[in-house]
């Protein structure tokens, strides 16, 4: 179901923008994802979702952009993605972040997005405004190659195959791209052979860099609602996590440091970097810029 509700602020100022993502400014223009993944950790109590299930539109989120933007002396990176997916199916219709990004391009800020969609193909236009102007980024969460097993942990999303597409796409028209490995499913895709599928994939359709994640979280509703997948589509799973993990709140690959070497290896083959942030102006720059 989608609902509509009104926000009182968009952009969240992140004081000290990591290495990976290099965002400064983070917006949610959406509450709750259709993408539905099985794995999804904003259906953690602490993000306040009572029914994931549902999209909540901030249907003021747009007037807020243009007026926050305005306000904003420091020109740095302006995120989306993390809480929810930009470019969930309802975005075709309502043109969300489409909008927001024309008012991104109209301020002349940097955008980093991080998505599952080949929907962001929609605003390649948008998209090449602002990397003509200051830089856009987009990164396409790849947990798997196998698009039989995305079905089942990220059942709304389109399939891997489509992402690389998409990614291909976007790395021809100089948008700078990459994937987001993350999170690692422990005991479905922390293998040898999926990480090194997922690189090579990366970059044989142009990809600039791979932001990786060897584990996941499991955190109160996220972990019943998986481990409820889980006994659904991967009998005594369950039981294997429970055994390995517990009541931890990280669950960790199996053998992380082999699975490290092997992505940096793999990574330092095929000139692939593994921040994001590194090829983009800092805000600094920017604002000099
Ligand atoms: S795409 Fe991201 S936000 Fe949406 S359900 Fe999947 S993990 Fe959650």
């Amino acid at each position: 179901m989608i609902r509509e509700i009104r926000a009182k602020t968009l952009l969240a100022h992140i004081r000290h923008p990591d290495s990976w993502f290099g965002i400064k400014y983070n917006m949610n223009l959406y509450r709750g994802c259709e993408h539905q993944c099985i794995y999804c950790d904003s259906r953690s109590e602490c993000y306040q979702i009572e029914d994931f299930r549902d999209v909540l539109v901030k249907v003021n989120a747009l007037e807020l952009l243009d007026q926050e933007l305005a306000r904003k002396r420091v020109k740095g990176i302006v995120g989306t993605g993390s809480m929810n997916d930009p470019y969930t199916p309802a975005e075709a219709h309502l043109n969300m972040t489409g909008r927001a990004l024309a008012i991104i391009a109209k301020h002349g800020f940097p955008v980093h997005i991080l998505t599952k969609s080949d929907l962001v193909l929609r605003d390649l236009d948008t998209l090449r405004a602002i990397n003509a102007r200051s830089r856009a980024i987009v990164s396409f969460t790849v947990t798997t190659t196998d698009d039989a097993l995305a079905r089942i942990v990220e059942p709304g999303a389109p399939p891997p195959s489509a992402r690389l597409a998409a990614l291909a796409v976007l790395a021809q028209q100089g948008i700078t791209t990459g994937v987001t490995m993350m999170p690692i499913l422990p005991f479905l895709e922390d293998t040898a052979e999926n990480v090194t599928a997922i690189v090579e994939a990366a970059h044989a359709a142009g990809a600039a860099h791979i932001l990786p994640g060897f584990g996941m979280t499991l955190r109160d509703r996220q972990r019943a609602w998986y481990y409820e997948q889980l006994d659904h589509h991967f009998p005594g799973l369950r039981q294997r996590y429970e055994r390995a993990f517990g009541q931890c709140y990280h669950a960790p690959c199996r053998d992380v440091p082999r699975l490290e070497r092997l992505f940096a290896d793999l990574c330092r083959r095929y000139g692939i970097r593994t921040r994001a942030a590194l090829d983009v102006p800092q805000p600094q720059q920017m604002a000099l810029l």
